[in-house]
Protein backbone atom coordinates (compact mmCIF):
# COMPACT_ATOMS: atom_id res chain seq x y z
CA UNK A 1 0.00 0.00 0.00
CA UNK A 2 1.67 3.22 -0.93
CA UNK A 3 1.05 5.97 1.42
CA UNK A 4 3.88 8.41 0.73
CA UNK A 5 3.72 11.33 -2.24
CA UNK A 6 6.26 13.74 -3.14
CA UNK A 7 3.89 15.68 -4.97
CA UNK A 8 -0.20 16.50 -4.83
CA UNK A 9 0.34 14.93 -8.96
CA UNK A 10 1.47 11.51 -7.42
CA UNK A 11 -1.50 11.78 -4.96
CA UNK A 12 -3.63 12.00 -7.52
CA UNK A 13 -2.40 9.70 -10.08
CA UNK A 14 -2.59 6.82 -7.05
CA UNK A 15 -6.01 8.00 -6.10
CA UNK A 16 -7.65 8.62 -9.76
CA UNK A 17 -11.37 8.29 -8.75
CA UNK A 18 -13.38 8.16 -5.52
CA UNK A 19 -13.21 4.32 -5.27
CA UNK A 20 -9.94 4.33 -5.23
CA UNK A 21 -10.16 6.07 -1.86
CA UNK A 22 -12.55 3.62 -0.50
CA UNK A 23 -10.37 1.06 -0.97
CA UNK A 24 -7.46 2.86 0.66
CA UNK A 25 -9.57 3.39 3.44
CA UNK A 26 -10.98 -0.03 3.58
CA UNK A 27 -7.44 -1.57 3.39
CA UNK A 28 -6.82 0.77 6.20
CA UNK A 29 -9.61 -0.02 8.53
CA UNK A 30 -10.39 -3.27 7.82
CA UNK A 31 -6.65 -4.70 7.98
CA UNK A 32 -7.33 -6.89 10.70
CA UNK A 33 -10.44 -7.92 9.31
CA UNK A 34 -14.10 -6.55 8.24
CA UNK A 35 -16.17 -4.93 11.23
CA UNK A 36 -19.43 -3.01 12.06
CA UNK A 37 -19.00 0.19 12.85
CA UNK A 38 -22.02 0.12 14.92
CA UNK A 39 -21.99 -3.30 17.03
CA UNK A 40 -18.05 -4.17 16.01
CA UNK A 41 -19.36 -7.76 14.67
CA UNK A 42 -17.62 -9.35 11.76
CA UNK A 43 -20.95 -10.24 9.85
CA UNK A 44 -20.86 -7.50 6.99
CA UNK A 45 -22.66 -7.53 3.65
CA UNK A 46 -21.06 -5.73 0.67
CA UNK A 47 -23.42 -3.99 -1.99
CA UNK A 48 -22.91 -3.83 -5.56
CA UNK A 49 -21.91 -0.57 -5.84
CA UNK A 50 -18.66 -1.29 -3.72
CA UNK A 51 -19.26 1.96 -1.68
CA UNK A 52 -21.99 0.35 0.84
CA UNK A 53 -22.40 -2.54 3.34
CA UNK A 54 -24.60 -3.27 6.18
CA UNK A 55 -24.41 -5.11 9.08
CA UNK A 56 -25.49 -9.10 8.96
CA UNK A 57 -26.14 -8.50 13.29
CA UNK A 58 -27.40 -4.86 13.87
CA UNK A 59 -28.55 -4.57 10.35
CA UNK A 60 -27.29 -1.10 10.13
CA UNK A 61 -25.96 0.30 6.51
CA UNK A 62 -22.75 2.02 6.51
CA UNK A 63 -19.99 3.61 4.09
CA UNK A 64 -16.69 3.16 5.23
CA UNK A 65 -16.65 6.70 6.53
CA UNK A 66 -18.84 5.93 9.54
CA UNK A 67 -16.39 6.27 12.69
CA UNK A 68 -13.89 8.36 10.68
CA UNK A 69 -12.88 12.12 10.50
CA UNK A 70 -14.90 11.88 7.22
CA UNK A 71 -17.91 10.81 8.30
CA UNK A 72 -21.07 13.00 8.20
CA UNK A 73 -19.76 14.88 5.23
CA UNK A 74 -20.31 15.38 1.78
CA UNK A 75 -16.95 16.20 0.25
CA UNK A 76 -15.33 13.60 -1.74
CA UNK A 77 -12.47 11.35 -0.50
CA UNK A 78 -9.92 13.10 -2.93
CA UNK A 79 -10.39 16.04 -1.30
CA UNK A 80 -9.79 15.07 2.12
CA UNK A 81 -7.04 13.32 0.82
CA UNK A 82 -5.66 16.53 -1.30
CA UNK A 83 -6.69 18.64 1.84
CA UNK A 84 -4.55 16.18 4.03
CA UNK A 85 -1.33 16.43 1.95
CA UNK A 86 -1.32 19.77 1.38
CA UNK A 87 -1.48 20.62 5.49
CA UNK A 88 1.15 17.95 6.21
CA UNK A 89 3.31 19.17 3.24
CA UNK A 90 3.16 23.05 4.15
CA UNK A 91 5.32 24.16 6.22
CA UNK A 92 3.32 26.64 7.43
CA UNK A 93 -0.64 27.08 8.99
CA UNK A 94 -2.16 26.94 5.84
CA UNK A 95 -5.26 29.41 5.24
CA UNK A 96 -8.74 27.91 4.73
CA UNK A 97 -9.10 30.83 1.41
CA UNK A 98 -5.92 29.10 0.31
CA UNK A 99 -6.94 25.82 0.34
CA UNK A 100 -10.68 26.74 -0.45
CA UNK A 101 -8.91 28.02 -3.83
CA UNK A 102 -6.68 24.80 -4.63
CA UNK A 103 -9.37 22.40 -3.60
CA UNK A 104 -12.63 24.59 -5.40
CA UNK A 105 -14.32 24.09 -2.36
CA UNK A 106 -16.12 26.71 -1.05
CA UNK A 107 -13.90 29.03 2.06
CA UNK A 108 -16.76 27.48 4.98
CA UNK A 109 -16.05 23.84 3.75
CA UNK A 110 -12.28 24.18 3.60
CA UNK A 111 -12.54 25.86 7.25
CA UNK A 112 -14.35 23.00 8.39
CA UNK A 113 -11.62 20.55 7.02
CA UNK A 114 -8.87 22.11 9.00
CA UNK A 115 -10.63 22.08 11.76
CA UNK A 116 -11.93 18.53 11.63
CA UNK A 117 -8.39 18.00 10.90
CA UNK A 118 -6.43 19.57 13.43
CA UNK A 119 -8.72 18.03 15.71
CA UNK A 120 -8.28 14.85 14.58
CA UNK A 121 -4.43 15.23 14.91
CA UNK A 122 -4.42 16.35 18.24
CA UNK A 123 -6.86 14.20 19.73
CA UNK A 124 -5.46 10.51 20.14
CA UNK A 125 -8.93 9.33 20.51
CA UNK A 126 -10.78 10.89 18.53
CA UNK A 127 -11.64 7.41 16.41
CA UNK A 128 -11.95 5.45 19.39
CA UNK A 129 -15.20 4.04 21.32
CA UNK A 130 -15.41 6.20 24.79
CA UNK A 131 -15.57 3.35 27.86
CA UNK A 132 -15.71 3.93 31.52
CA UNK A 133 -18.34 6.76 32.74
CA UNK A 134 -19.69 8.42 29.88
CA UNK A 135 -22.25 11.47 29.41
CA UNK A 136 -24.76 12.61 26.91
CA UNK A 137 -26.64 15.02 26.28
CA UNK A 138 -28.75 17.04 24.01
CA UNK A 139 -29.01 20.73 23.32
CA UNK A 140 -30.76 22.65 20.56
CA UNK A 141 -28.78 24.85 18.19
CA UNK A 142 -29.85 28.08 16.25
CA UNK A 143 -31.77 31.22 16.72
CA UNK A 144 -35.06 32.03 17.05
CA UNK A 145 -37.25 31.08 14.86
CA UNK A 146 -38.60 35.25 14.60
CA UNK A 147 -35.62 36.46 14.18
CA UNK A 148 -34.67 34.30 10.72
CA UNK A 149 -35.01 35.39 7.66
CA UNK A 150 -38.42 34.50 6.33
CA UNK A 151 -36.89 31.78 3.68
CA UNK A 152 -35.18 30.00 6.75
CA UNK A 153 -38.35 29.73 8.92
CA UNK A 154 -39.95 26.78 8.98
CA UNK A 155 -43.13 27.83 10.97
CA UNK A 156 -43.16 24.83 13.63
CA UNK A 157 -41.34 26.11 16.64
CA UNK A 158 -42.80 23.85 19.11
CA UNK A 159 -39.70 21.64 20.74
CA UNK A 160 -37.00 23.52 19.18
CA UNK A 161 -38.01 21.82 15.62
CA UNK A 162 -36.44 24.69 13.94
CA UNK A 163 -33.20 24.23 15.28
CA UNK A 164 -30.59 21.89 15.36
CA UNK A 165 -30.28 19.08 17.19
CA UNK A 166 -27.06 18.48 18.81
CA UNK A 167 -25.84 15.57 21.21
CA UNK A 168 -22.97 15.78 23.20
CA UNK A 169 -21.24 12.91 24.72
CA UNK A 170 -18.13 12.91 26.55
CA UNK A 171 -15.96 10.26 28.68
CA UNK A 172 -14.76 11.16 32.29
CA UNK A 173 -11.56 12.90 31.58
CA UNK A 174 -11.71 12.49 27.95
CA UNK A 175 -11.92 14.87 24.76
CA UNK A 176 -15.83 16.10 24.14
CA UNK A 177 -17.23 15.17 20.80
CA UNK A 178 -20.40 16.57 19.36
CA UNK A 179 -23.21 14.90 16.96
CA UNK A 180 -25.13 16.49 14.87
CA UNK A 181 -28.60 14.39 15.01
CA UNK A 182 -31.61 14.39 12.07
CA UNK A 183 -34.26 14.85 15.36
CA UNK A 184 -34.77 14.19 18.66
CA UNK A 185 -35.78 10.63 18.61
CA UNK A 186 -34.61 8.37 20.54
CA UNK A 187 -33.53 5.91 17.47
CA UNK A 188 -31.38 8.64 16.44
CA UNK A 189 -30.02 9.71 19.83
CA UNK A 190 -29.29 6.16 21.26
CA UNK A 191 -28.06 5.07 17.91
CA UNK A 192 -25.39 7.76 18.59
CA UNK A 193 -24.92 6.83 21.61
CA UNK A 194 -23.84 3.44 20.83
CA UNK A 195 -22.15 3.75 18.17
CA UNK A 196 -19.86 6.01 19.66
CA UNK A 197 -19.50 4.36 23.27
CA UNK A 198 -18.50 0.98 24.55
CA UNK A 199 -21.16 -1.89 25.74
CA UNK A 200 -21.37 -2.03 29.44
CA UNK A 201 -20.20 1.88 30.31
CA UNK A 202 -21.77 4.31 32.80
CA UNK A 203 -24.31 6.31 30.72
CA UNK A 204 -25.15 9.29 32.37
CA UNK A 205 -28.60 11.19 30.42
CA UNK A 206 -30.98 13.68 31.95
CA UNK A 207 -34.40 12.00 32.35
CA UNK A 208 -35.47 12.69 28.47
CA UNK A 209 -37.30 9.41 27.35
CA UNK A 210 -35.30 9.44 24.31
CA UNK A 211 -32.81 7.82 26.53
CA UNK A 212 -35.28 4.99 28.06
CA UNK A 213 -33.75 1.77 26.65
CA UNK A 214 -30.22 2.44 27.34
CA UNK A 215 -30.24 0.48 30.13
CA UNK A 216 -30.00 -2.88 28.02
CA UNK A 217 -26.36 -2.15 27.03
CA UNK A 218 -25.65 0.64 29.47
CA UNK A 219 -25.50 1.54 33.39
CA UNK A 220 -27.77 4.12 32.61
CA UNK A 221 -28.63 6.16 35.78
CA UNK A 222 -30.55 9.66 34.98
CA UNK A 223 -30.93 13.05 36.76
CA UNK A 224 -34.54 13.78 37.49
CA UNK A 225 -34.17 17.92 36.62
CA UNK A 226 -37.66 18.47 37.99
CA UNK A 227 -37.00 16.97 41.20
CA UNK A 228 -33.94 19.82 41.74
CA UNK A 229 -31.40 16.50 40.65
CA UNK A 230 -29.40 19.09 38.82
CA UNK A 231 -25.85 17.64 38.72
CA UNK A 232 -26.34 14.63 41.08
CA UNK A 233 -24.21 13.13 38.45
CA UNK A 234 -21.44 15.39 39.36
CA UNK A 235 -20.93 14.64 42.69
CA UNK A 236 -19.54 11.49 41.70
CA UNK A 237 -17.95 12.66 38.41
CA UNK A 238 -16.85 16.32 39.19
CA UNK A 239 -18.70 17.32 35.76
CA UNK A 240 -16.51 18.37 32.74
CA UNK A 241 -19.47 18.52 30.62
CA UNK A 242 -21.50 21.73 31.96
CA UNK A 243 -19.86 24.74 30.84
CA UNK A 244 -19.94 22.58 27.49
CA UNK A 245 -23.98 22.21 26.74
CA UNK A 246 -26.91 21.64 28.75
CA UNK A 247 -26.54 18.81 30.99
CA UNK A 248 -26.91 20.85 34.16
CA UNK A 249 -28.03 24.06 32.04
CA UNK A 250 -28.74 26.25 34.98
CA UNK A 251 -24.75 25.17 36.01
CA UNK A 252 -21.90 27.41 35.32
CA UNK A 253 -19.13 25.28 37.12
CA UNK A 254 -18.24 22.48 38.69
CA UNK A 255 -18.07 24.08 41.87
CA UNK A 256 -21.44 25.62 41.54
CA UNK A 257 -22.67 22.01 40.49
CA UNK A 258 -21.06 20.37 43.86
CA UNK A 259 -23.22 22.99 46.04
CA UNK A 260 -26.47 22.57 44.12
CA UNK A 261 -29.57 21.02 45.44
CA UNK A 262 -30.25 17.64 45.32
CA UNK A 263 -33.09 15.50 46.30
CA UNK A 264 -32.53 12.36 48.78
CA UNK A 265 -33.24 9.86 46.20
CA UNK A 266 -30.47 11.80 43.88
CA UNK A 267 -28.01 11.02 46.77
CA UNK A 268 -29.17 7.35 47.44
CA UNK A 269 -28.91 6.38 43.46
CA UNK A 270 -25.28 8.39 43.60
CA UNK A 271 -24.25 5.88 45.84
CA UNK A 272 -26.07 2.89 44.43
CA UNK A 273 -24.29 3.65 41.29
CA UNK A 274 -20.97 3.83 43.23
CA UNK A 275 -20.93 7.29 44.26
CA UNK A 276 -17.31 8.43 46.27
CA UNK A 277 -18.39 11.63 47.14
CA UNK A 278 -22.00 12.53 47.61
CA UNK A 279 -21.92 16.05 49.48
CA UNK A 280 -24.70 16.82 51.41
CA UNK A 281 -27.77 18.84 49.32
CA UNK A 282 -28.63 22.14 50.99
ZN1 LIG B 1 -23.47 -4.02 13.38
Amino acid sequence: MVTNFDSLFDLMEAFPDEQACIDLLRAIRWRDGEFCPYCKRNRIYHFSDRKTFKCGECRQRFSIKVGTIFEDTKLPLRKWFMAIWMIANQPKNIASTTLAKDLKITQKTAWFVLHRLRHAARTPSFNAPLKGDVEADTTFAGGKEKNKHARDQKGDTQGGASKVVVLSIIERGGEPSAKHVPDHKAKNLQGKVRQNVVRGAAVLTDEDKAYVGLGNDYTHPAVNHSAGEYCCLAASLIRTQSSQCGLCSSAKSSAYILGCRRSASAATRLKRFGATTVAAGK
